[in-house]
Formats: structure tokens, C-alpha cells, sequence
């Protein structure tokens, strides 16, 4: 059997807001090979490690048309995660609003309107296409992550209103891009780092 080795991936920096890659619209899997499946275990490994529901590809620097959900992860703890290649929804229904975040927004939260039930079919790891039915908090992950492999962010989807309170802190997340354009989290100089912080 190809399984997929869950751990044997790396935990990557995430880009944040401000990094050009993040607004990319992204290209499609055309083969699954190696450097694909590596990508998926980094994922995976990234994801876990922050604690995130979701991930997709752009996050961690590479424009394709992947992201990976653990529908369990949330709710009981069990690691089940599920990996979409290539995703497509083929039906959207029902409209809730809910708190969401993204590990490229570290900080904020907003409350986003999103279907409340979705279908989706997408290409798992081994390249077979599968179909789920998800609700609840599992569509809102799925059309979260969806919406970065177009490089849409949770924060185009709130009210003016609410995004305007928003504005300093996006600038100060925009602010700590380096001169090529990359913008990462600070999640490995937190951990390197004995100095107490205070932000
Ligand atoms: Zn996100």
C-alpha cells in the first residue's frame, strides 16, 4: 500500500499577510510525484504543529492547487487528515456566520458568512477523485482553504466596517516583510529565543 508517511513531514515557516505569494491565484497539480508528496507531508506536519483545521499550499511558498483539512483533529483529537488536490465544490448551500482566523493572519478574527453545507470533489494524494459532504465547521474549513488557492483572504469577506478596526494590525503584519517580498510568521525565532517577549 502508498501511504502516506503523516509525520514524515517538515514543520515550514507560514507566509502572513503582507507576502505577495498569498494574493497569487494558484495552478493546478498536473502529477502527483515526489516533490508533490512532499509538499502534502509538510503540509500536514506544518498544520498539526500550529494548530491549524486547515493549511494550503501558498501558506507555506508554493502556488498550487493543494490544502489539506482534518474534518477530526477539532472535534475528537484524532488525527485523520484529508488532502484535496485540484478541489472543485460542486454545490454550496445554507449560509452561517461564524469567528474564523487564519495562520496567516496570526491575531485576528472576524466573523465571515459562509455556505453551510457544501459538496466538493478534489484528487487525494494517491490521485484518485474523491467526493465529501461536508457542514458545520468541516465546510467552513474547506472553503476557507479554498479561497487561498485563489488568493482570497478570510478579511476580504468581512464588513467594511469591521476591517477599517482591522487597519493597524494588518499594517503591522504588512510591515514585517523583507525586501524580496517575504513575510513569514515568527514562530521559529519564538522558539529559538530565551528572551521573555512582550508582543
Ligand atoms: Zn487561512
Amino acid at each position: 500500500m502508498n501511504r502516506l508517511n503523516r509525520e514524515s513531514g517538515n514543520v515550514l515557516p507560514v507566509r502572513i499577510y503582507g507576502d505577495q505569494l498569498l494574493r497569487k491565484k494558484s495552478e493546478p497539480v498536473e502529477e502527483i510525484d515526489g516533490r508533490i508528496k512532499g509538499i502534502i507531508s509538510d503540509l500536514i506536519a506544518t498544520m498539526y504543529e500550529k494548530d491549524g483545521i486547515g493549511l494550503a499550499a501558498p501558506q507555506i511558498g508554493h502556488n498550487l492547487r493543494i490544502f489539506v483539512v482534518d474534518p477530526d483533529w477539532f472535534r475528537s483529537g484524532e488525527k485523520n487528515p484529508r488532502v484535496f488536490i485540484n478541489p472543485r465544490f460542486l454545490s454550496l448551500s445554507g449560509v452561517e456566520e461564524e469567528e474564523e482566523g487564519c495562520l496567516s493572519l496570526p491575531g485576528i478574527t472576524a466573523e465571515v458568512k459562509r455556505a453551510e453545507k457544501v459538496v466538493i470533489e478534489a484528487m487525494d494524494q494517491e490521485g484518485k477523485m474523491q467526493r465529501y459532504e461536508a457542514e458545520g465547521l468541516y465546510a467552513r474549513a474547506l472553503q476557507h482553504e479554498n479561497d487561498h488557492l485563489d488568493g482570497i483572504l478570510f478579511i476580504d469577506r468581512i464588513s467594511k466596517l469591521k476591517l477599517i478596526t482591522l487597519k493597524w494590525k494588518l499594517r503591522a503584519l504588512e510591515q514585517k516583510k523583507d525586501n524580496k517580498g517575504v513575510n513569514l510568521d515568527t514562530y521559529f525565532s519564538d522558539k529559538q529565543s530565551d528572551i521573555p517577549r512582550n508582543s
